[in-house]
């Protein structure tokens, strides 16, 4: 069949971009520059009546449909080979009513762009930790971030969304509307179909917070984890921390001496007074003999971004990723053997401590059961391109070592860290068999056909009745 051109989508305003289109390269690339599908047509939304168009236009001829929002999933379900790609990336508006605390966000936008405009209003809801990840693909899995053990996880702060459903239709779903659908869609990924935007509950945040990470030298790894389990489970909810295991990132704080030296830090933020975020990570700061301490009062925004350009667009990625059973001694030396065992100095695995607003909501509100997990560990296999013969095959054996070395401490996994050749069955792992089979009942509603697969797939079940 030839490629379609623009004017054979009916009602679509927005750029299409077919293969000997100049851009063509650029727009189907993304994040993960392992990924190179090539799709027939990006048909990139300048709102959701494009959206609604490409989707009905995308059945009509029977193409497969990949839905891109930030383009950041590991797993590169963004694009789709000769498919049509449903590309919200020019729908990044983001707007604030700072009177009713509301976000009213494209389902393209990406963190950098709500963090920008709410925290002009000195408000923010949980959002992912790199400014260049996209608000849609983290919201609709989980959002885990500096501000969940406060404010619940992005999910928790979505209050409605708009949805192009798999016939094309725009509907909303919010407690009063399609409720069924806004419980899925919250956690359920992009299976239920297209959120062309949505609104989030915020909260006064910042705009300057007390945050930074403190390393210590790889040999005190153990010491510095035990002391963290008993850290972490006194924290004020206030406080998020992550443990990122790996080298010292070439940060412009960090000076030449201690780039790439193998170390463990505990990076946090608080998110209420300075004064009180002091008190808080005295201890953490104090703890043994740091090699590096860049804890002090930041902006929210550059914090939300401080991190973004040790984990650029174009790099080769390969993540493996588990919930955690808790920090238990054994989980502590085997974290201790493997982590600094990649090739690659741009490799690491990361903890979120979870926990705080994220426990106690409850388990069948949203569809993110894991409610109870107090950690989960990524572990992310990171090269440069030119190195993939032969580093990238001992990064993602390294990857695959560490997440097996880990096995009897799994307990589950957070949807948004599953990669590519993780096996399907996974998605039920991170869901849990009752979530699992509700999800799979609102999807033959909404989506009987399994129009929208390309994701972290949940196949429609029994009809819901
Ligand atoms: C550098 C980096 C940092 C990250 N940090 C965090 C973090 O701090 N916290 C966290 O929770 N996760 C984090 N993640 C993981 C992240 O949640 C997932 O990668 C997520 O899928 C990214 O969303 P996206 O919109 O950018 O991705 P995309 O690749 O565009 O989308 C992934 C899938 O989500 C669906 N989707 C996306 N947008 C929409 C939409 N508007 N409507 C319907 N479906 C949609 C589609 O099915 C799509 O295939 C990070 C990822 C990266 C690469």
């Amino acid at each position: 069949m030839p490629a379609p051109t623009t004017t054979q989508i009916p009602g679509f305003r927005g750029n299409v971009i077919a293969p000997d289109h100049d851009g063509y390269d650029d727009a189907r690339a993304v994040w993960n520059g392992t990924v190179d599908r090539r799709p027939r047509l990006i048909a990139r939304c300048s709102g959701t009546a494009d959206v609604a168009a490409a989707v009905r236009f995308a059945r009509d001829l029977d193409l497969e449909i990949a839905v891109r929002g930030g383009g950041h999933n590991v797993a590169g379900t963004a694009v789709c080979d000769d498919g049509l790609v449903v590309d919200l990336s020019a729908m990044r508006a983001v707007s604030v009513d700072p009177v009713e605390r509301i976000a009213h966000v494209q389902g393209g936008a990406l963190w950098g762009d709500l963090d920008h405009e709410t925290q002009a209003h000195g408000l923010a809801t949980t959002g992912g930790i790199v400014s260049h990840t996209g608000v849609g693909g983290v919201s609709l899995g989980g959002g885990v971030g500096w501000l969940m053990r406060k404010h619940g996880l992005t999910l928790d702060n979505v209050v409605e969304a708009e949805v192009v459903t798999a016939e094309g239709e725009i509907i909303r779903a919010s407690a009063d509307d399609h409720p069924d659908l806004f419980w899925a869609l919250r956690g359920g990924g992009g299976n239920f179909g297209v959120v062309s935007s949505f609104r989030f509950a915020l909260h006064p945040v910042g705009p300057t917070v007390m945050a930074g990470p403190v390393f210590w030298a790889a040999e005190d790894t153990t010491d510095v984890l035990r002391f963290y389990r008993e850290f972490a489970a006194g924290a004020p909810d206030e406080l998020g921390t992550i443990v990122r295991l790996g080298t010292i990132p070439p940060l412009s704080s960090v000076g030449e001496e201690l780039r790439f030296r193998p170390a463990i830090a505990v990076a946090s933020c608080y998110a209420g007074p300075i004064e009180d975020g002091e008190h808080a990570v005295r201890e953490l700061r104090e703890f043994g003999t740091p090699l590096l301490d860049l804890v002090g009062p930041a902006l929210y925004v550059d914090h939300q971004s401080g991190i973004d350009h040790t984990v650029p667009h174009g790099w080769h990625y390969y993540w493996k990723a588990t919930d955690l059973t808790g920090l238990s001694d054994e989980v502590i030396d085997v974290v201790a053997e493997r982590a600094y065992a990649a090739v690659s100095p741009r490799s690491y695995a990361a903890m979120f401590h979870l926990g705080g607003a994220v426990a106690r909501a409850p388990r069948d509100a949203t569809a993110y059961p894991a409610r109870d997990v107090d950690h989960n560990i990524i572990i992310d296999a990171v090269w440069l391109p030119e190195e993939d013969d032969p580093v990238g095959a001992a990064e993602m054996a390294w990857a695959r070592g560490f997440l097996d070395a880990l096995q009897p401490h799994r307990a589950g996994v957070y949807v948004n860290f599953l990669d590519a050749d993780d096996d399907p069955s996974r998605v039920r792992e991170a869901y849990g068999d009752d979530t699992y089979r509700r999800l799979a009942e609102v999807k033959a509603k909404y989506d009987p056909e399994n129009v929208f697969h390309n994701n972290k797939n949940i196949p429609p079940g029994k009809p819901a009745r």
